[in-house]
């Protein structure tokens, strides 16, 4: 038996960073991970010989700088390039849209002047709220509470704070908020744009991770959450780790290791110990159990309550409200070795094209008949399906010549119609996400040497994530903010005394950020403090 003050539920990005902070402030810190390697979903592994590459994740802009430079993550090894180019849409037409710095008007120029003099207007609308957006994410949201006691004052101070970060937008500007928060990215686009491929660029980001139509309400929401990161201080912007997402997480585990973190691998939790309503510690797979003052976990919030928390010992309600939380992002996700790069029809040869996420969904309707074939029938026969090639700016990736590529596919059906199981479509699918590549790049199919293959399931077995969400939980209106992960808990405070919420499933959601971590911990280190203060 081993005792500490902090055990943490898993060494994804979330559980590394809450023990960073929290080891840096001086307690005792364990994180027990289940699998061999620390990092959750931001990993680089090998997955063919010579070629290696993130294997879930695949892109970095939402990291929080704070956390960055509070844990010193260039240190510890982490240095994060931006792409030269940041979108490359080819349609099916021959006709392309390419966008980054100093290219994306006059790209747009080329396929609608309407659209090249209403893309700045609608970037600068999406910037002026995506930066509202940044000082919500490294603070909890106001929390309901019930009764008067001292947690009402504390929300009614943080309420206050939320209140005037809000006032400083002008009414047009909050009409705004409201409109990115309910409304859908497809009618809000559909009303300022007439070109697909620009309308298409936008809409993209409302799907990723999001098992709906681009014309679903509540979409523009999720096209907004991609928007509120930046690189090396640019905002809006994506880029690549050196090393892959992997070395994201390996610097946080050194940054966490420094400040005297213990971080365990192959010690899954079977189950959390609760002792007079507050929980006490874990019990491993190996049965070795680690007592402790506090419980952090970084789990998917359905699975920590439905399977690691007894049930006996949550409130009333709270496990049937758990067991409705709506998990399934829809997606479909592969690595491939190359032996050479990919050709577009659209742009022939090499360029910074090859360094962008190249979305292959030439339409918001291609999207919403994406969405609708995957529902119908498991996956969509016509996928949408985003291409990065991070050989292009990481030479450690793969062999001289070489190159690894990242296709991150949407939509498929989290569980498949019928009963069928995703161990049994696995390949075709795969062989159709090819396909969809090597019809705008032709050759595609011919140069992939070796490939790795993460349906929904094999995404739950292998990281934990149900039903393959990315997010932990679905990133609409009734999970999120306040909501997240249930209102009443969204202080980082779980339903139990001791308890906290450190992962995706808490605000701000998911997505390689550290802020939920950073969040918890903060709520960790004060319960800490009010307890030694009032002793
Ligand atoms: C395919 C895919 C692509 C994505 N692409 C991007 C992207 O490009 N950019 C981006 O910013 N975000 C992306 N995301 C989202 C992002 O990766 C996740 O939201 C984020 O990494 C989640 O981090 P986390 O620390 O909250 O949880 P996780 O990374 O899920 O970590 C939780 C950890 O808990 C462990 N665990 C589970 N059960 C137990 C147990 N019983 N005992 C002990 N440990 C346990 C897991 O093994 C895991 O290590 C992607 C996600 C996926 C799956």
């Amino acid at each position: 038996m081993t005792e500490t003050d902090v055990v943490i539920i898993g060494a994804g990005h979330n559980g590394l960073t809450c023990a960073a902070y929290l080891a840096q402030a001086g307690l005792r810190v364990c994180v027990v991970e289940r699998r061999k390697v620390a990092g959750g979903a931001a990993v680089t592994e090998e997955f063919h010989p010579g070629f290696r590459n993130s294997v879930a994740a695949y892109t970095v802009s939402l990291l929080n700088p704070k956390i960055i430079a509070d844990l010193a993550l260039a240190d510890h090894g982490l240095e994060i390039v931006e792409r030269r180019a940041q979108n490359f849409l080819p349609a099916p037409d021959g006709s392309y849209l390419l966008t980054g710095e100093g290219r994306t008007r006059a790209s747009v120029a080329r396929l609608s002047a309407h659209d090249a003099d209403a893309i700045e207007g609608f970037s600068r609308e999406l910037e002026l709220i995506a930066d509202v957006l940044r000082q919500f994410v490294l603070r909890a949201p106001p929390n309901l509470v019930a009764g008067f006691g001292a947690g009402a004052i504390r929300e009614a101070f943080n309420a206050l704070g939320t209140a005037n970060i809000l006032r400083n937008l002008s009414l047009d500007q909050q009409r705004d908020l409201l409109d990115l928060f309910t409304r859908s990215a497809g009618d809000m686009l559909d009303e300022r744009f007439e070109n697909d491929l620009v309308k298409a660029l936008f809409g993209f980001d409302a799907i990723v991770g999001n098992y709906a139509s681009p014309y679903a309400p509540g979409s523009a929401y999720v096209m907004l959450h991609h928007a509120f990161g930046e690189v090396n201080g640019k905002k809006g912007v994506w880029g690549h780790a050196i090393g892959g997402m992997g070395a994201i997480t390996q610097a946080m585990a050194k940054a966490a290791r420094a400040a005297g973190a213990d971080i365990r691998l192959e010690a899954g939790v079977r189950e959390v110990i609760v002792e007079r309503h507050r929980a006490a510690g874990v019990v491993l797979e190996n049965g070795e159990i680690v007592r402790a003052k506090y419980v952090a976990s970084s789990v998917n919030p359905k699975l920590l309550y439905t399977r690691l928390v007894p049930a006996q010992a949550l409130p009333d309600n709270f496990s049937a409200r758990m067991q409705r939380w709506r998990n399934g992002s829809g997606t479909f996700r592969m690595n491939v070795a190359l032996s050479a790069l990919p050709s577009f029809t659209a742009l022939p040869g090499e360029g910074d094209h090859l360094t962008a996420g190249i979305i292959l969904a030439p339409s918001l309707g291609y999207m919403e008949r994406a969405y609708q074939d995957a529902r119908d029938h498991g996956w969509s026969r016509a996928p949408v399906v985003e291409v990065l090639v991070p050989s292009t700016l990481d030479e450690s990736l793969a062999p001289e010549g070489a190159h690894v590529a990242s296709l991150f596919c949407q939509h498929v059906a989290p569980e498949l119609p019928g009963g069928r199981s995703w161990d049994d479509h696995r390949e075709e699918v795969a062989d159709l996400m090819i396909a969809t590549v090597d019809r705008v790049a032709p050759g595609f199919a011919a140069s992939v040497v070796g490939r790795q293959i993460l349906s929904p399931l094999d995404l739950e077995r292998q990281f934990g994530l149900l039903g393959g969400d990315i997010f932990h939980g679905a990133l609409t209106l009734n999970q999120l903010f306040s909501a997240r992960p249930m209102l009443g808990h969204a202080d980082y405070r779980g339903p139990l005394k001791g308890l906290y919420h450190c992962g995706s499933g808490a605000h701000p959601g998911g997505g390689v950020t550290g802020a939920p971590g950073h969040n918890a911990a903060r709520t960790i280190l004060a319960d800490h403090r009010a307890l030694f203060a009032s002793r």
